[in-house]
């Protein structure tokens, strides 16, 4: 039986107007799905049905294998407080409290009042120096991390995200779905409502909603330019391991599973391949230096702002990066001072912000 599971959900308001109309989904434990589309087209009542903050004109709702149509007020009260966490657009935090006492609130919902708790929650979103600040002295990054922090309180099965990242600049829409993808990688589910297709991208699935309808996006094929670099960097990489270039192609453990892309890259310009010898053109390097640069960052950022281990920021940047365009890029090298190294102590080649800052 899948996690969440959704049958025929229909959301009416008068006569005419449908917010939902026959919705089905079923999603497993631990996947990570974004409801997509446009404004208006149902994505929060959906999310605000499955958190018990509204209810169904028709349909079926199970998760964690209860039927939320059997459950009383009571215990649908209950039934949020002790599965589910929520991250707004808005950030719904209580104006007069500190950002301590806001994630102490949720505990106190949750009748787990623990300080210590709470500041090791925010703690973990990068917060530790801000427990006692007011949410107007917080930046709206930093408000939207203490709803995460606020939303881990109890550590919730499924995470409910609506437009997480809606009002936030790029150096904390970073930091905020790099949060997301490592409660993902700790089996947590999440629903994430978003209409920006970047963001839908970090999802492992995606689903449509369009007038209230849902239809199912195929996932994504690994597309042609990230394999390309993807093997952009594998050649890179082991250049550096072996400390030159031109390496015998039937040396590289890709170059074996990807001929035809190796071949086609080479006649674009980005690799040569004479003489059996494999090395970056010019072109080549200087791409595969920006995708290097790129993990690189990726990494420390991870390894700083969440001080995660070291054996799960590879991953976890694979995760974000597709994200980070080149002034994304630039602005997070600023963020984090220019870095030179990644925590595993490996270069990070040089970007423009690094030589302008000098
Ligand atoms: P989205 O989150 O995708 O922008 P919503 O789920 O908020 O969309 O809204 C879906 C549709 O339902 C919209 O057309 C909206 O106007 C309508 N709607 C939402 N709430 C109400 C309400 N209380 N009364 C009437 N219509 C509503
Ligand atoms: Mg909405």
């Amino acid at each position: 039986m899948p996690f969440i599971n959704v049958q025929g959900l229909t959301k009416q308001y008068g006569s005419s107007i449908y917010a939902l109309h026959d919705v089905s989904l079923a999603v497993e434990r631990g996947e990570w799905v974004a409801v997509m589309g446009p404004s208006g087209s149902g994505k929060s009542t959906l999310l605000n049905i499955l958190g018990c903050l509204d209810s169904p004109t028709q349909g079926e709702i199970i998760i964690d294998g209860q039927k939320l149509s059997h459950l009383s007020k009571v215990d649908l009260a209950r039934f949020r407080a002790e599965k589910l966490g929520f991250i707004f657009q808005q950030f719904h935090l209580v104006p007069y409290l500190t950002a301590i006492e806001n994630v102490m609130l949720a505990q106190y919902f949750h009748s787990l009042a623990e300080e210590k708790e709470a500041a090791e929650a925010l703690r973990r979103v990068g917060l530790g120096n801000r427990l006692h600040h007011l949410p107007s002295q917080l930046s709206g990054g930093e408000q939207q991390r203490v709803c995460v922090a606020r939303a881990l309180i109890n550590q919730p099965n499924l995470i409910l995200a609506d437009e997480p990242t809606g009002n936030l600049d790029e150096v904390n829409e970073a930091l905020v779905m790099g949060l997301l993808a490592d409660l993902h990688r700790e089996g947590h589910t999440i629903l994430m409502v978003t209409h920006d297709p970047e963001i839908g991208r970090m999802a492992e699935r995606r689903v449509n909603l369009h007038h209230g309808r849902l239809t199912e996006v195929s996932a994504a094929p690994i597309q042609e330019d990230l394999l390309v670099d993807n093997l952009l960097q594998a050649v890179w990489r082991a250049e550096e391991a072996a400390g030159e270039r031109f390496l015998p192609a039937d040396r590289l453990r890709e170059f074996m599973t990807n001929r035809a892309t190796f071949l086609l890259m080479a006649k674009e310009g980005s690799i040569s391949l004479e003489g059996g010898l494999i090395s970056l053109t010019p072109s080549g390097q200087r791409r595969a230096d920006q995708l290097i640069r790129r993990h690189r960052l990726a990494e420390r950022f991870f390894y700083e702002t969440f001080g995660l281990d070291e054996d799960r920021l590879h991953e976890n940047a694979l995760r974000v990066e597709p994200l980070w365009t080149a002034p994304v890029t630039d602005k997070i090298c600023t963020f984090l001072n220019h870095p030179r190294t990644c925590p595993h102590g490996d270069p990070i080649p040089i970007g423009d912000c690094c030589l302008k800052s000098q």
